[in-house]
């Protein structure tokens, strides 16, 4: 049972968590959340974030699926479990003000990219009308670069992999694992959801052109 501490107005968590299991239900009927995999989740204030409890399959989440997390990735107000990963999700949040949700699903297309990609270390991505579905993309003359990280069981690596990234200055608008699936975010669900759909429509462009001109 998720006890709500007196900072979380009840409707704003059951808003973030209808929003988060609605968006899991749609994702999972796309077959890219197989196996219970993947997790999600909605930033609730400055301090808390609604996401995902561990294990449960995606496709037929409730509001008693979601739970809170503070921004160090610890449980609040509940005994379950959230996502091993959870550290990368209040990683966005704190690393990018502008996040409120954050997406990680693991598709056949994603998974086949990243190890694909791996070696590079990034995929590139140039030339492609959709890229303008990324906010603060106008064209497709830009070039818009999704890293690759290596996979790993043990979070703080990948956090610190990504904490260079961002450090560097680079643009970070999506990641993805070696093996693994993307992780990516937007100022509200929809616009979360659309890089999502977007990354994974340019991702299986990229497979198809590795395809077709080898
Ligand atoms: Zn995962």
């Amino acid at each position: 049972m998720q006890e709500l501490p007196s900072s979380v107005d009840p409707a704003r968590f059951a808003l973030c968590a209808d929003a988060i299991a609605e968006a899991a239900r749609e994702l999972a009927l796309l077959g890219w959340t197989p196996a219970t995999s993947s997790n999600f989740s909605m930033r609730v204030n400055d301090e808390l974030a609604a996401i995902t409890i561990s294990g449960r399959d995606k496709g037929r989440l409730g509001r008693e699926d979601i739970m809170l997390v503070d921004m160090a990735g610890h449980a609040v107000g509940t005994h379950a479990r959230p996502s091993a990963e959870t550290g990368l999700h209040t990683q966005a949040y704190r690393r990018l003000p502008h996040a409120q949700v954050v997406l990680h699903t693991h598709s056949r297309t994603q998974s086949v990219a990243s190890r694909l990609f791996a070696r590079e270390g990034v995929v590139r991505l140039e030339g492609w009308e959709l890229q303008k579905a990324i906010t603060g993309y106008t064209t497709h003359e830009s070039v818009l670069d999704i890293p690759v990280f290596p996979n790993t069981q043990y979070m703080p690596e990948l956090v610190a992999r990504i904490d260079a990234w961002l450090d560097a200055g680079k643009p970070l608008h999506a990641y993805l694992i070696d093996g693994h699936g993307i992780y990516t975010w937007g100022a509200d669900m929809a616009e979360a959801r659309r890089h999502l759909e977007a990354l994974e429509f340019l991702l299986a462009c990229e497979l198809d052109l590795r395809r077709f001109s080898a």
